[in-house]
């Protein structure tokens, strides 16, 4: 299982250290999402430029506390869709999505579209850390329409 060593030594690294940690300004949406199974919490904040269709995320900033996945996926998260337009970042949300939901099923994760997150394919075997990986980005999802709404 050399595979699922390296992805656990990968999880683990963005638990220990967190990349762009932190509540930031400014910012046009906020969400708190809290994960009551495993006791995860999360509050999380988008800075958009732009607005609408054409809007890029700018900045995702977040203060979390809770388990190891659910940290280290909000970690992966902020380094895979900071930069991006909302449009490819949303994309990358639901090959995420599609990856906890393959219930440990050879679906073949897109490396070049989940990067490290590939590295959260085991946890889609465990339906009750699935919540733990998914936290962070539903709470960036409902930050977004927030933004968005605002911004409009
Ligand atoms: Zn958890």
């Amino acid at each position: 299982m050399q595979l699922e060593a390296m992805y656990q030594e990968v999880i683990l690294d963005h638990y220990r250290n967190p990349h762009h940690k932190g509540l930031r300004e400014p910012y046009e949406g906020e969400a708190h999402h809290v994960n009551p199974t495993c006791g995860d919490e999360v509050t999380l904040r988008v800075h958009l430029d732009g607005s609408g269709q054409d809007a890029t995320v700018a900045d995702v900033s977040y203060d979390a506390m809770g388990c190891s996945i659910s940290q280290a996926s909000a970690s992966v998260m902020a380094d895979l869709i900071i930069g991006k337009p909302v449009k490819e970042a949303m994309a990358v949300g639901e090959e995420f999505l599609a990856l906890m939901q393959s219930r440990g099923r050879d679906i073949a994760p897109d490396e070049d579209v989940l990067e490290d997150a590939i590295a959260f394919a085991g946890v889609s075997k465990y339906p009750a850390r699935i919540k733990c990986a998914l936290l962070a980005w539903m709470a960036w999802k409902d930050a977004t329409a927030r933004a968005l709404g605002e911004a409009s």
